[in-house]
């Protein structure tokens, strides 16, 4: 650095790599080049301290805990120096001095020099140190310009990193209470379990980013996994043996599994949540969020285990309004005992909403809620009312047509499939930014009932001709030979 033009340069472009919106690693990198080519400065390393595990990490690589050459002893000496001085001081090779430094101790600096030298800066916010920035250097003649503009380009970086970290601890946060949230919610219009963890295992997947998550349902004294399909580690079984229900959790030895049982109102182990890795251990905010996100699950699965057996005695679908499944299948063998006895045309069919899957994967199972109300009301809609609607299962929807022959039932299919591919489902609820509404196809199959047949017969016949309505293409009615 060999004149004020330099320096009025030098944090310029400072300025400049800071304003800029690149990552942490990039910025970091463009500094320790700019501190190479005007102040000579061989390292820099940027430090910061982590409240959760009460150490300091290396902001660079990936927060890694700081310990170049065994200096963690020593650097956390300076941490706690400095944080004493509040940001007011810095540390010169061993010796610490106020940041207003004198002429008297610039000369002491510069005859007490060794070969390599390093100095050590505190980064603060609003008073409170929070990180350092250690400087090695090159044996050279000192400056009061030196340390003047080495201290001015402390502060800029500290702002610039501070500002990072909270926009990240706050962008985790938010996470957070979305995933909680998320959660809470489902249970609004869902109450099946085989629906509902999968859900439960994705949001919190998505929340914990180095970590698989596992999902277990505890029943005749053993863990079942219900959530994802699969898991080939045995140390997680064995963690999960050493649960009982006064286990808050459990993590593993080597501190990078964790297992969080999911107890009931009644204090019973009803299922665990396993964090597993084999790289990074769980952090003790891990751990904190985990914890809630179990409770909360643990909540939403006790709600829709009542109320599952709440709904064993309802006919409704709750989602839908339409005949649940088990209404379904005595208004279908009501029905077919009437044809049998009066002789009269009975009619079926199935409909199931084409590639549905695809509207949870892309817009969320709120957006998909909402689509299987609006298809389920045109159902309302385009029935007489002596038929009989229910769905049956996910997207999947039965009509039973009484006093109904073939050529009206068809007529009566193709006019679904037409309303229901024209229709702006509205999803509004879902709440998604410039897409109040969805479209959807649905495929059906249409069948006849026959004096010889059961019910059961009517609903394998009308299944395949469904079947062969998604074969053959989808968004198309196929009538049962
Ligand atoms: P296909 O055209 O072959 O029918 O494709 P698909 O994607 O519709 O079929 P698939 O059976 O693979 O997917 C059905 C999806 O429906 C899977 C499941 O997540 C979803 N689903 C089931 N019940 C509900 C529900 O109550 N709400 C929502 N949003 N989605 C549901
Ligand atoms: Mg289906
Ligand atoms: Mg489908």
């Amino acid at each position: 650095m060999q004149n004020n033009k330099e320096n009025i340069e030098f944090l310029n472009e400072l300025s400049n790599i800071l304003s800029k919106k690149i990552s942490p690693i990039t910025t970091i990198s463009s500094i320790s080049k700019l501190y190479k080519t005007y102040l000579n400065i061989e390292k820099i390393n940027f430090v910061i301290w982590d409240n959760n595990n009460m150490m300091l990490k290396d902001f660079v690589q990936d927060w890694k805990f700081f310990d170049e050459k065994n200096e963690s002893k020593e650097i956390n000496f300076t941490y706690t120096n400095l944080s004493a001085k509040k940001g007011k001081t810095f540390y010169f090779n061993e010796t610490e001095y106020s940041c207003e430094i004198s002429k008297e101790e610039i000369k002491e600096i510069n005859e007490n020099l060794e070969d390599e030298n390093h100095i050590i800066y505190p980064m603060t916010s609003n008073g409170d140190v929070f990180g350092l920035i250690k400087i090695k250097i090159e044996k050279q003649n000192y400056t009061r310009t030196f340390f003047e503009i080495t201290n001015i380009a402390s502060k800029l970086i500290s702002s610039a990193i501070i500002n990072y970290i909270l926009n990240e601890q706050m962008e985790i946060s938010l996470n957070f209470y979305k995933a909680m949230k998320d959660i809470a919610k489902i249970i609004e219009s869902q109450y099946e379990l085989s629906y509902i963890i999968p859900l439960i295992g994705e949001m919190i997947d998505r929340f914990m980013s180095s970590h698989l998550i596992y999902i277990f349902i505890y029943k005749d004294e053993k863990y079942k996994l219900v959530w994802p399909s699969a898991c080939k580690e045995k140390s997680i079984y064995n963690l999960l043996e050493k649960i009982n229900h006064n286990t808050d959790f459990i993590i593993s030895e080597n501190g990078k599994t964790g297992a969080f049982p999911i107890i009931n109102e009644e204090k019973h182990i009803i299922g665990a949540i396993v964090a597993y890795s084999n790289i990074d251990k769980l952090l003790q905010k891990d751990i904190d969020y985990l914890l809630q996100l179990t409770r909360q699950s643990g909540m939403t699965i006790q709600r829709a285990n009542v109320y599952a057996e709440v709904l064993k005695y309802a006919t409704m679908d709750a989602l839908t309004g339409l005949n649940n499944r088990r209404q379904f299948e005595i208004r279908l063998k009501q029905e077919v005992s009437n044809s049998k006895r009066n002789n009269t045309p009975l009619c079926c069919m199935m409909l199931d909403v084409d590639y549905f899957k695809k509207v949870n994967d892309t817009y969320g199972h709120t957006a998909g809620d909402c689509v299987l109300k609006a298809v389920s009301n045109i159902i309302k809609n385009e029935i007489r009312e002596y038929d009989i609607a229910c769905r049956y299962g996910g997207e999947e929807f039965f009509i039973i047509l009484p006093q109904t022959n073939i050529k009206e039932a068809s007529l009566v299919a193709q006019r679904l499939r037409k309303v229901i591919e024209e229709a702006k489902m509205d999803i509004l609820d879902a709440g998604i930014e410039n897409i109040p509404y969805l479209k959807v196809t649905i495929s059906v199959g249409v069948c006849a009932f026959e004096n010889s047949m059961n019910a059961n017969d009517i609903a394998i016949k009308v299944d395949k001709a469904l079947y062969d309505a998604k074969e053959t293409g989808r968004n198309r009615v196929i009538i049962a030979e």
